[in-house]
């Protein structure tokens, strides 16, 4: 675990949001795409080292929605760091003790992700992404 993939900020709507990331921030964005099975839509703006995830819930019953409602405002979600053989990791931090929200690789916006429950993760919501599966933005 030795590189940022990205983070992840939650917004009540992508559309509100993306002038200031784009047009005051100078980021390039992608394409927006719905992921339904966890009732987001997500779109990354900047490349490298400020890749951001900007993510919207679909429904008020979503884990993205419920965050915003308890923060009331768009802030950081979660970060996620870039590994190689993301489900080797996986095992490993079972292993330790690590509570997991995904206990084997699912399919994310850029590639196969997996996250930590923030009760392991010092508070923090943390993303992992297999490096082998990244679509190559
Ligand atoms: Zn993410």
């Amino acid at each position: 675990m030795r590189e940022l993939h990205h983070v992840g900020v939650a917004v009540p709507s992508i559309e509100e949001a993306l002038p200031f990331y784009v047009g005051t921030l100078g980021l390039a964005a992608g394409p927006v795409r719905d992921l339904p099975d966890q009732a987001v839509r997500v779109v990354f703006v900047g490349e490298g080292a400020a890749r951001t995830e900007l993510l919207e819930p679909i429904d008020d019953a979503s884990g993205v929605a419920r965050f915003l409602a308890q923060r009331g405002r768009p802030t950081l979600h979660h970060v996620c760091f870039a590994v190689n053989d993301l489900a080797g990791v996986l095992d490993d931090l079972a292993a330790k003790g690590v509570e997991l929200i995904d206990r084997v690789p699912r399919r994310g916006a850029e590639g196969m992700v997996a996250f930590l429950h923030p009760r392991s993760g010092d508070g923090v919501l943390i993303e992992l992404i297999d490096r082998a599966s990244l679509s190559g933005r």
